[in-house]
């Protein structure tokens, strides 16, 4: 292993920064040359390369989003866009690759695993924390500050105008950003798509909340809920209208059959910007080094998480196909505090 690549891919999450910095300062520690690809895939297959030395990554531990900058890529998931990809890699002396992203950039990365037997090791950063093998991903513990921080200012209103917010959170399919933001925030009540909900007992605790005086509330859902057992169709998309949003249909039942004053609010691309916090630089650093360190000692196919403080290496195929469940415990406790 002489010189390695290092790439953003997917939806960009805080946090990515502080991992792409620690990537490249441990490869030169150990006397490795990196490579920067921007715009994620795409750039793999339009050779779109920077050479990394340690001050292209000074000044950027406390920074969004990702000087490497991110994409989605069709062509990527094409063999013929692969093998360009790859092409470029051997052109450009590239002996492994660390790919920063979620578990749809996992999938790329083993295509390039199995198909040309070339090194990969993966890093988890996005801010919905759904990939297994890793208490967190890198991203979630700001996007969860974020949320904490717009729930502390509704807040104020919903006091002062006695209104009850809907807040709708992102996470994609998965309700972790949703449920400990809820814990955190004090809402009232937290829908999730990990768990069945009915919006007549969200109306049922507000109406029981109001008899003893309670004059506002902020009920928290994740952007992936289904409704289907409110007999509203409609799935998770990405790209979907703000008017598609669940949160919309949750406030006007509420409304309709309370009759409070109602507002809805979606946090929307908001969540994913801003300086990362302590939590994030910290883990972003370790999994960085962790993942050279993977490479040089001839890993390959892998994805590098923290479990009970302790790195944890796992199969990009195990960390894709895992389903990572919310801790019931958490949910529990939430709905007791906000009984
Ligand atoms: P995330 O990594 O945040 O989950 P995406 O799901 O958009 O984001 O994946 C990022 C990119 O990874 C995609 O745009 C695509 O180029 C590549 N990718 C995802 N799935 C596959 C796949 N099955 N085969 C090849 N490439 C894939």
């Amino acid at each position: 292993m002489r010189k390695i690549g290092v790439l953003t891919s997917g939806g960009d999450s805080p946090g990515m920064n502080a991992a792409v910095r620690a990537v490249v300062r441990t490869a030169i520690y150990h006397n490795l040359e990196v490579i920067g690809v921007r715009h994620g895939y795409n750039g793999l297959m339009q050779g779109d390369f920077i050479p990394m030395d340690r001050s292209s990554v000074g000044d950027i531990i406390h920074r969004g989003g990702t000087i490497l900058l991110s994409a989605r890529s069709d062509e990527f998931r094409t063999p013929k866009g692969r093998k360009k990809a790859y092409a470029n890699i051997k052109e450009a002396g590239m002996d492994g690759l660390v790919v920063i992203g979620g578990d749809g950039s996992f999938r790329g990365a083993q295509r390039l695993v199995d198909e040309f037997n070339f090194p990969v090791i993966g890093i988890p950063g996005t801010i919905d924390n759904d990939i297994a093998g890793t208490d967190y991903t890198i991203g979630f513990d700001t996007a969860m500050n974020t949320i904490i921080d717009a729930i502390n200012k509704v807040r104020d209103t919903a006091t002062s105008h006695e209104r009850t917010f809907i807040v709708e959170t992102m996470g994609r399919h998965a309700g972790f950003l949703t449920l400990l933001s809820g814990l955190a925030g004090g809402a009232e009540s937290i829908l999730i798509p990990e768990r069945e909900f009915s919006v007549q007992d969200v109306v049922e605790k507000l109406k029981s909340g109001y008899d003893r005086g309670k004059l506002h509330s902020i009920i928290l859902v994740a952007e992936g809920i289904s409704l289907a057992n409110e007999g509203i169709d409609g799935e998770f998309k990405t790209n979907r209208n703000l008017n598609e949003s669940m949160a919309f249909y949750v406030g006007k039942k509420i409304e309709d059959a309370t009759g409070f004053e109602t507002r809805v609010i979606i946090l929307g691309h908001l969540q994913r910007g801003g300086s990362p916090t302590a939590q994030d630089r910290i883990l972003a650093s370790r999994l960085g080094a962790a993942a050279v360190e993977l490479l040089i000692k001839g890993d390959s196919g892998k994805m590098v998480g923290i479990v009970h403080d302790e790195i944890n290496v796992l199969d990009f195929e195990t960390a894709v196909t895992s389903k990572k469940d919310i801790n019931d415990q958490i949910y529990q406790l939430a709905n007791i505090l906000s009984l």
